[in-house]
């Protein structure tokens, strides 16, 4: 038996003899330890704690047989289309924002956007994720719309980094070829992204009404511009002004796709026909930024990344379904970039689930370079939690069971035949276990799930107001997918001539 440390003063959680995925222990076998937690807080981690004399914490647990695993951080989603998982499969990124960007569908209710936030909040919860980076477009704008997302997240219990998606450049302008292939009369059917709504300013709102309101625990605010061809040097420009004036992380997509690498040779020849290059040059790159998917991105641009301290979050589940390619795992984590994992839409990566994403993630790291690397295992678990939290810049509060940290953090029972032998936490975690394990979710010292129950609201009560909005949803679901049939042939003649471009580099294998 360990001798036992007096378990710190103001106590009010005391979790024992679990094993505890501390920084420094070994994550093949986690030692068993106690935690102790005060309010939202971890005050300590020890080998085993005893009571001094008359000492009563509030609440004990007693967690043999299980893991205490920080919370996941999901470093990139958008709740704006949850109601979309499971409808497409196999669908080019330039032909999917035609069904799920929310500039294709008639305004929505309130209704249905607190159903969807809490829907999307509750699939990452059950998953262990507790921190979710809502990149979240509204179009077009409500104020109410945003007030009923911000609550609907305050309700269920998890922690947002909450950023508004924008751009101030339509998506037809950006994408290659369609200009070129569709008849000028369809133009307008090929919205895409966060069209601008030139009447509204929207970086205004966001700073007078979120930026400078009251502050919330488990609220963080982001910055989101949706992708720099989307993009002017002006918007850009003031992004960062307010960003660093708030110290808020900003997210942006990048080299998502092959098409968008191709617009960057196309625009771009100032800067070699990279969009790295010409954010370096408009002081766009540092810490506070993150890049998404970075599928694309050509050596001398990692080499950029590592230089200035901008980070990725990588979306394997997206990239693969929508025919993006692999990105360069092994080339960002030897080149010491910061690396993130995120699910993305519903209707691109389906699941918001980050065993899935970790389970990706390793084995495309492995096959992303031949040669050896760093364990694709640690370095996916690592970018669950520390690499998302750094991102958000909070990497000093969440994404760790250490003193100091908030108490976020999902408990396994290790008995499920996902550790059965434990032969490793770490590899079983990502190669084996897919959230069933999870036993109790906790949220900035609040339980939000506890035996497998959701219990911060009434789960049932949220699966029956989805269901209540479903006719609507379908309805215009079905209205878009007719539109894009009408579309198709120039939506192929494009894609064709985007399959066959060169842009000096190659992350899809050469199938057709
Ligand atoms: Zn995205």
């Amino acid at each position: 038996m360990p001798q036992s440390t007096p378990l710190p003063e103001g106590t009010t959680l005391w979790i024992a003899n679990a094993r505890v995925m501390t920084p420094d222990t070994d994550w093949h076998q986690p030692a068993v330890a106690d935690v102790a937690i005060r309010d939202d807080m971890i005050l300590g981690v020890a080998p085993a704690y005893g009571l001094r004399p008359g000492q009563v914490p509030p609440e004990t647990l007693d967690a043999r047989g299980h893991l205490v695993l920080p919370g996941f951080v999901n470093a990139h989603y958008h709740s704006h289309d949850v109601l979309a998982k499971g409808t497409l499969e196999q669908v080019p990124l330039e032909q999917w924002r035609l069904y799920a960007l929310p500039a294709q569908y008639p305004p929505r209710s309130k209704e249905e956007l607190r159903a969807r936030t809490m829907l999307g909040a509750l699939e990452c919860l059950r998953s262990g994720m507790t921190t979710v980076q809502d990149m979240l477009t509204l179009y077009p704008f409500d104020p109410e719309h945003l007030d009923t997302v911000i609550q609907a997240y305050e309700d269920v219990g998890i922690r947002v980094v909450f950023a508004l998606q924008y751009g101030d450049r339509k998506g037809l302008d950006t994408v290659p070829f369609w200009k070129d292939v569709f008849p000028p009369e369809y133009h307008h059917l090929l919205s895409s992204a966060a069209e601008p709504e030139k009447k509204f300013d929207l970086l205004d709102y966001f700073e007078q009404n979120c930026l400078k309101g009251p502050t919330h625990s488990r609220r963080h605010w982001a910055l989101g511009p949706s992708s720099p061809e989307r993009c002017t040097t002006a918007l850009m420009a003031r992004t960062m002004d307010m960003a660093k004036r708030y110290d808020l992380p900003v997210y942006s997509h990048i080299y998502e796709s092959k098409g968008m690498a191709l617009t960057a040779r196309q625009e771009l020849g100032q800067y070699g026909g990279s969009l790295i290059r010409r954010l370096h040059a408009e002081g766009c790159l540092g810490p506070q930024m993150n890049f998404a998917h970075s599928v694309w991105l050509a050596p001398d641009e990692i080499e950029i990344l590592a230089e200035t301290g901008a980070g990725t979050v990588l979306n394997p589940q997206g990239n693969l379904k929508m025919q993006c390619g692999l990105p360069p795992i092994k080339s960002l984590m030897r080149a010491g970039v910061r690396i993130g994992l995120g699910c993305d839409n519903c209707s691109c990566s389906d699941a918001q689930n980050m065993y899935a994403a970790m389970k990706l993630f390793s084995l495309l790291a492995v096959v992303s370079d031949l040669r050896k690397g760093p364990p694709p295992a640690m370095e996916a678990l690592k970018a669950a939690t520390e690499g998302g939290a750094e991102g958000a810049r909070l990497g000093h509060l969440i994404g760790r069971i250490a003193p100091g940290y908030k108490a976020d953090l999902s408990i396994l029972d290790l008995a499920d035949p996902s550790f059965v032998p434990l032969n490793s936490v770490a590899r079983q975690l990502v190669n084996i276990e897919g959230g069933r394990a999870v036993r109790h979710v906790m949220v900035d010292g609040n339980w939000v799930v506890r035996d497998r129950r959701v219990v911060s609201v009434d789960e049932a009560a949220v699966f029956e107001e989805v269901e209540a909005i479903m006719p609507t949803f379908r309805k215009d679901f079905d209205a878009i997918t007719k539109r894009v049939a009408t579309l198709q042939p120039w939506l192929d003649e494009a894609q064709e001539k985007m399959d066959a471009a060169d842009v000096g580099i190659e992350r899809l294998p050469r199938l057709r």
